[in-house]
Parts: C-alpha cells; sequence; structure tokens
C-alpha cells in the first residue's frame, strides 16, 4: 500500500461545517478535531458529518468513506460537482483497486482508500 500522503485527496472546497453525532459536538475544527485523512472524529473514532454547500442550490451532509466501505444502494455525492449518484455495484477489483459502477457514470477501478462523499445510511 502507498504512503498515505500519496493518495489524491477529496476536495474540500464545499465544506461548511463539521460534526460528530455520537459524541454531540457541532462545530468540530478539521485541523484539530478531526482525521483529515480518514475523516473521522478523533474522539470516538466515527466518520465525521460534513455539511456541504455550493451556494447554488447543492446542500447536503454526507460522510467521508473509502471505496471500500461503499456498497451498492448507497448513494454518493460527486466532490467535484455534488451531483447525487446512486451505487450500482461496488466491488474488489484486484490488489488495492475498487471497482465503482455510479448511476449515469462508466464504471472504473478506483484506489480501494479513495475517499467519497456519502449519504449516511
Ligand atoms: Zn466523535
Amino acid at each position: 500500500m502507498p504512503p498515505r500522503h500519496h493518495r489524491l485527496p477529496i476536495t474540500t472546497a464545499y465544506d461548511q461545517r463539521y460534526w460528530c453525532h455520537p459524541c454531540e459536538l457541532t462545530h468540530l475544527d478539521r485541523d484539530t478535531d478531526l482525521d483529515a485523512i480518514t475523516w473521522t472524529c478523533k474522539r470516538c473514532g466515527h466518520p465525521v458529518l460534513v455539511d456541504l454547500d455550493d451556494f447554488k442550490g447543492n446542500a447536503i451532509t454526507v460522510e467521508r468513506v473509502s471505496a471500500r466501505a461503499i456498497r451498492r444502494d448507497d448513494y454518493v455525492i460527486l466532490e467535484h460537482n455534488l451531483q447525487l449518484c446512486l451505487v450500482l455495484k461496488s466491488e474488489k477489483s484486484g490488489a488495492g483497486r475498487w471497482y465503482l459502477a455510479l448511476q449515469g457514470h462508466r464504471g472504473a477501478p478506483v484506489d480501494a482508500n479513495r475517499y467519497y462523499n456519502r449519504i449516511p445510511r
């Protein structure tokens, strides 16, 4: 597995707020309160919730999980345009790779550790 810092980071351009439901904390600081590689709360280890807003009508709350944690019938929010997509297929695709098929998009193998915005189940 490549070093963690070699991963292409997910964009944070639309991030408005980070919060943790189990800890009942509503304004986490990205630099001190959460792990910005795994997008989990440093206190409890639970995925943090991220309020996204592009101020063009797309506002939604997501959690950030790696491709390997995504399941069929999940919904993901594309990081660059906040488009909602149903996951049609999600399965292992060789060493360190993951195959994701999103509705309306061509399926492609991705790094299994690549992070996606997912609608909490
Ligand atoms: Zn927490």
